[in-house]
């Protein structure tokens, strides 16, 4: 499903064409080194979900808003007004992780960059050295778990994606934000409002009779 088709001619719209981009060339780089590697996830597997929840930029927020707002558009005006919360409750694993769903994601095909690389991606040290871990819960067909610098190519068969490369050309699409990194949670429920108002540029009624969620303004002296 495409995430951001929804929205109309738009800068926002736009950026998530070049995001949709980015999340390709991960998907793609991913999809090659497990190929080549022999790195995989157990069947089942959605350990790095549970206990965790990820920090994302605005963009990849409005990417998600988006996404909800094609799949279950009165979900899309509760999270707007209400805020994100778990299936089951708990307060520590991501609120869209869903265990009936496909890979456990209820969001998979929009999921952030750091749930795309992660597991399958090396990390960069301060001094440049690229080092990559098998998953505590991953399988590794050639029995070699970790390596790092010159080593890496030779362990795995092929150099592991890099987080930082990956991050940095996120991070390019929207400078002004780059540093505004916030917990999925938050940063959800503050893109949706923005995503449904581009939703509904040019309607009578663009907020389609949803809840009233535009930010209130101040009052002048
Ligand atoms: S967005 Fe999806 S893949 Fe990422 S942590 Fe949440 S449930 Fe897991």
């Amino acid at each position: 499903m495409n995430f951001h088709s929804i929205l109309n001619p738009s800068l926002l719209k736009d950026q998530l064409d070049l995001l949709a981009r980015l999340y390709n060339k991960a998907d793609l780089a991913v999809d090659n080194f497990v190929k080549k590697s022999g790195v995989s996830c157990p069947f089942g597997c959605g350990s790095c979900c549970e206990g965790f929840v990820p920090d994302i930029l605005p963009l990849e927020a409005a990417a998600l808003a988006a996404f909800i707002a094609i799949k279950n558009r009165p979900m899309a005006y509760e999270m707007a007004a209400m805020g994100l919360s778990s299936r089951d409750g708990s307060t520590t694993s991501c609120p869209l992780y869903n265990k009936e769903t496909s890979y456990h994601c209820s969001v998979y095909e929009a999921r952030p960059l750091i749930c795309r690389l992660f597991a399958f991606s090396a990390v960069k040290s301060k001094t440049g050295e690229e080092a990559f871990s098998v998953c505590l819960h991953g399988l590794s067909s050639s029995g070699i778990r970790k390596a790092k610098g010159g080593m890496l190519k030779e362990s795995f068969g092929i150099m592991p994606p890099v987080m930082a490369d990956f991050g940095m050309e996120l991070a390019a699409m929207e400078p002004d934000s780059s540093a505004d990194r916030k917990i999925l949670s938050e940063a959800v429920q503050l893109a949706m409002p923005k995503v449904l108002f581009i939703i509904g540029l040019g309607d009578s009624d663009p907020w389609h009779s949803g809840p009233g969620l535009k930010p209130l303004l101040t009052k002048a002296g």
